[in-house]
């Protein structure tokens, strides 16, 4: 490799809170525009800000689920510049001293390692409103609905080291707010956006090169490929003795290109300073036990924990601890079954597949924890074979009830019992003299053909266990 790729993300997260930063106003995502913009949302004189305590905590928590330093004190500050979505002039946010600084996440980009990548720092802000280019004819319209709506700035130190590594540490954190529930994590809408900031050095270069920012990527996929484009963009530039330019670019991902950004006012430009309308945010060690008290377990020792406690691979921990949901899915059944290890199959095979086909969320899952507990147990009980599993498991999916309501509807009950067996067993040997006397001629595979057989006579409901036992005691005569 003649480059080695420096990546550092800022990724601001849209947090669950139902009013705004500063003011009382509905973050509904999807209203008529312009509906959810109150005064002080639109900078009115007169109007004064105050911080959603509900938005304070949730910074909190990201702070104490990643290690950080959560502030006592910090200060909200603005950032000004001139802007048709933003009416005030300037943005509230947090600059010198942000709420939480430090902390890290763990990252593992496909066929790598985890590694741990540190954070530099998380710091609350207030989004601006939108420009709508397509609404009007010939002109631009502003929705300022998402004006003051809550973010959380997450920055990463320059550590990541490929567009897969930048794209699976958005996910990582992705996955992160949403287990800690400060994020609904909704890509569509909007939730989480990303400025990926990255720079190419020789190996034996004692600093980093000049980077540049790719503003505003809203999906993980965008993120990994306008990366790449620059890395492209970046390497020809060196390679001919060129010098890149600090600047910030724009992705297209029509051209699936990225661009320079009609310049922006330089960092500097920005005349930060303590917003005079907002008191020091404190934070109480009371405030802050109370958050510690009731932080979840976190994806990764939930993993360990399912590895070490259950006897899961890795892959399959990793997996079911994809989402908090799916994590206590999978526990749910696993309890109502006594069976961790069927439990882990079942979510993670026919589940995972049923949710998939109906592109739903686990929360939306047509068969219940418990439900699938109870057929999950039923297998267990050796009453269903693997292939009745699956046939009821696809019943309770379209809503026929729960599995024993469909055993005793459709009659599936399986069938271990050896004396009903056997009258099966010699009526199939009877009907079929010519592989019989292929079996006799020492064709072993004929055995397979004749358990076939019983099976389809019994239309599947015969234990196999059983029917190979009948079989062989039968044929050994
Ligand atoms: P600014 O204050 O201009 O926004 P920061 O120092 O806060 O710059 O860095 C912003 C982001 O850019 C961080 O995620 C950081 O890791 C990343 N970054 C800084 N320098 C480089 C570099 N040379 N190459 C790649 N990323 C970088
Ligand atoms: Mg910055």
């Amino acid at each position: 490799m003649e480059f080695e790729v420096v990546i550092g993300l800022e990724i601001h997260v849209q947090l669950a809170t139902r009013s705004k930063m500063f003011s009382g106003a509905s973050t509904v995502f999807g209203a008529g525009p312009n509906t959810q913009a109150c005064l002080v949302d639109l900078g009115f004189p007169g109007t004064l800000p105050v911080a959603n305590r509900e938005a304070v905590a949730m910074a909190a928590r990201f702070g104490l689920a990643t290690g950080g330093r959560v502030a006592e004190r910090s200060i909200f500050a603005r950032k000004n510049y001139f802007y048709p979505d933003l009416p005030k002039g300037y943005q509230i946010s947090q600059y010198e001293l942000p709420v939480v600084s430090g902390g890290a996440v763990e990252v593992a980009a496909p066929e790598q390692p985890p590694r741990t990548i540190e954070l530099t720092r998380a710091h609350l802000e207030e989004d601006a409103g939108k420009s709508l280019h397509d609404a009007l004819p010939n002109a631009t319209g502003v929705d300022l609905n998402r004006a003051g709506a809550p973010l959380l700035e997450i920055v990463t130190e320059p550590q990541l080291r490929s567009p897969e590594e930048a794209g699976a540490c958005m996910r990582s954190i992705h996955q992160l707010v949403t287990w800690i529930g400060i994020s609904d994590g909704a890509m569509q809408e909007g939730s989480m956006r990303c400025d990926a900031n990255i720079s190419l050095k020789k190996p034996d270069a004692p600093k980093l090169g000049v980077r540049t920012e790719i503003k505003n990527l809203n999906s993980f996929r965008f993120v990994e490929r306008a990366l790449r484009c620059e890395i492209r963009r970046q390497g020809e530039v060196l390679r001919e003795n060129g010098e890149v330019i600090q600047e910030t670019r724009l992705y297209d991902s029509r051209l699936d290109a990225t661009r320079p950004m009609r310049d922006k006012e330089e960092a500097n430009d920005y005349r930060y300073f303590p917003d005079p309308d907002l008191p020091p945010l404190t934070l109480d060690s009371g405030f802050l036990d109370e958050l510690r008290r009731t932080l979840p377990e976190l994806p990764q020792a939930r993993r360990k924990r399912f590895e070490r406690d259950y006897g899961l691979s890795a892959e399959d921990a990793r997996r079911l601890c994809e989402s908090r949901a799916t994590a206590d899915y999978f526990e749910a059944a696993g309890r109502a079954c006594g069976d961790m290890a069927l439990a882990a199959r079942w979510v993670t095979g026919d589940l995972a597949a049923a949710l998939n086909r109906d592109a739903l969320d686990i929360d939306a899952s047509r068969v219940g924890a418990g439900e699938l507990g109870v057929l999950l147990a039923r297998m267990r009980e050796g009453a269903l074979s693997g292939k009745l599993g699956k046939e009821v498991f696809q019943a309770m999916w379209s809503g026929e009830g729960g599995a024993d309501d469909i055993i005793a509807s459709r009659g599936l009950k399986q069938i271990s019992d050896a004396g009903a067996l056997e009258g099966i067993v010699d009526d199939v040997l009877a009907r079929h003299s010519e592989q019989l006397r292929q079996y006799r001629e020492g064709n072993a595979r004929v055995f397979g053909f004749f358990v076939g057989q019983v099976m389809r006579a019994t239309r599947g409901q015969a234990n196999p266990a059983i029917v190979n036992e009948l079989l062989r005691k039968r044929l050994e005569k």
